[in-house]
């Protein structure tokens, strides 16, 4: 980066100590991964500069012979990768998918029937910091308070009642399988399209790992950084009846010119995908959460329907006099980073709540397997069970450089 170095050395010291921390710490959020030099140099290339609104051979900009290539080459390799009909790769972002789907076939104050924040849903699925809730009439579903699995008889008692015109599944801290058959027989018995929102999930989903919503869905959108271990973005999904109706939504309906840059990067995101190596590493995912989970219950966590079936586990750490805001700064000051969350319990306040969620993405792709896994969970208890003991947590950090040391972050 010599040419920002020269141009601006501030943005360039802030990259450069970004780069280190997240070379020097374990990155448990669940919601990154840690995405390969190819992707960042595909984000930073000349397709930044290019103006290209419309779509691969309808464009309303000139000199886009090589912007169109890209984003067919974006779109084909997205259907064959999750089997679809037809693939939308402009969304900036998971909302803007969301909203875009949302806009392409509902009208304004239209029923929407979705997962609740506090049980693992997303703010664009109709909370009430979301404009989502203001354009449209939202109702919520939740998990059952013994299994903390979604409750599909509730689920479908609410449908048959309030009869919305699209049900959204999919979550953000949900660690169970989702039976979308399910959903989309519900779906299906009231006439209500369904969206599934993949954005945590999309690349076990994309490798086979866990089940994919496609084949029962009418909609599915995911985001392309979280699992899937690409660059920032959105991607929509659909059958190909809505194919146009979805592109026009995106342009000129929700946003302007695309971000070729951001196409590039998905491009590349999905290539990888597409090979063996990218099945092994998710594969490997689901290991690593498996093994933190039984490591974190051993040391008697409460894990959120006592386990997991995908990369992330939600625990609650307010058995050992603990808050999910105190860990999270605690984990934080060693080195692990992590963040608080609510577990599916009614009256949370989500900036103090009871838990903690991990991921195993970033780790995964560092190439720690299931005997680091269990380590870093130890690390956790050691750290939080000593929390006032400066010579315990220096210690900890210590570990934590040099797991840190042994597996670089270079990106899978
Ligand atoms: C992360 C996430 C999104 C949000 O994507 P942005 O890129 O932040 O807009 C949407 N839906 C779900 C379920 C998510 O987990």
């Amino acid at each position: 980066m010599s040419f920002l170095k020269n141009d601006d050395p501030e943005v360039y010291a802030l990259i450069e100590s970004e780069t280190h921390r997240l070379g020097e710490t374990l990155d448990l959020i669940a919601a990154e991964s840690l995405p390969p030099h190819s992707i960042l140099e595909a984000q930073g290339s000349s397709f930044a500069i290019k103006a290209a609104e419309g779509y691969p051979g309808r464009r309303f900009h000139a000199g886009c012979v090589h912007g169109d290539t890209l984003e067919s080459l974006a779109i084909d390799r997205a259907k064959r990768l999750f089997g679809a009909e037809h693939a939308n790769v402009q969304p900036h972002s998971g909302v803007s998918a969301n909203l875009a789907v949302y806009f392409s076939v509902l009208k304004p104050g239209d029923r929407v029937l979705a997962m609740k924040l506090s049980h693992g849903g997303h703010l664009s699925h109709g909370d009430r910091a979301s404009m989502t809730s203001r354009c449209f009439e939202f109702r919520h579903y939740g998990v059952n308070p013994e299994t903390e699995r979604i409750d599909y008889e509730a689920l479908e008692t609410m449908a048959l009642e309030f009869k919305p015109r699209m049900i959204v599944a999919g979550a953000s801290s949900y660690p169970r399988l989702i039976d979308y058959e399910r959903i989309a027989d519900i779906a299906r018995k009231i006439g209500a399209y369904l969206l599934v929102d993949m954005a945590h999930i999309a690349g076990l989903v994309a490798a086979g790992v866990i089940p994919s919503p496609v084949p029962h869905s009418d909609f599915v959108t995911f985001t392309t950084y979280k699992t899937l271990m690409g660059g920032r973005g959105g991607v929509i999904l659909c059958k190909e009846e809505f194919a146009k109706k979805i592109d026009q939504s995106i342009f000129p309906g929700c946003q302007g010119t695309p971000a070729l840059n951001m196409v590039a990067a998905k491009a590349v995101c999905f290539g990888r995908a597409l090979k063996p190596e990218f099945v092994r590493l998710q594969r490997q995912i689901v290991d690593n959460a498996v093994a933190m989970a039984r490591r974190l219950a051993g040391f008697g966590y409460r894990l959120v329907t006592g386990g997991t079936d995908n990369h992330l586990v939600l625990f609650e750490v307010t058995g050992k006099g603990l808050t999910g805001d105190v860990a999270e700064a605690v984990l934080e000051a060693v080195g692990i980073v992590v963040n608080r969350n609510v577990v599916p319990r009614e009256g949370e306040d989500p900036l103090r709540p009871s838990g903690v969620r991990l991921g195993a993405t970033a780790i995964s792709a560092r190439g720690m397997g299931e005997e680091e896994a269990g380590q870093i969970a130890g690390l956790i208890d050691t750290a939080l069970a000593n929390r006032d003991d400066s010579v315990v947590l220096k210690r900890v950090a210590e570990s934590v450089s040099e797991l840190c040391r042994r597996f670089p972050a270079k990106g899978f």
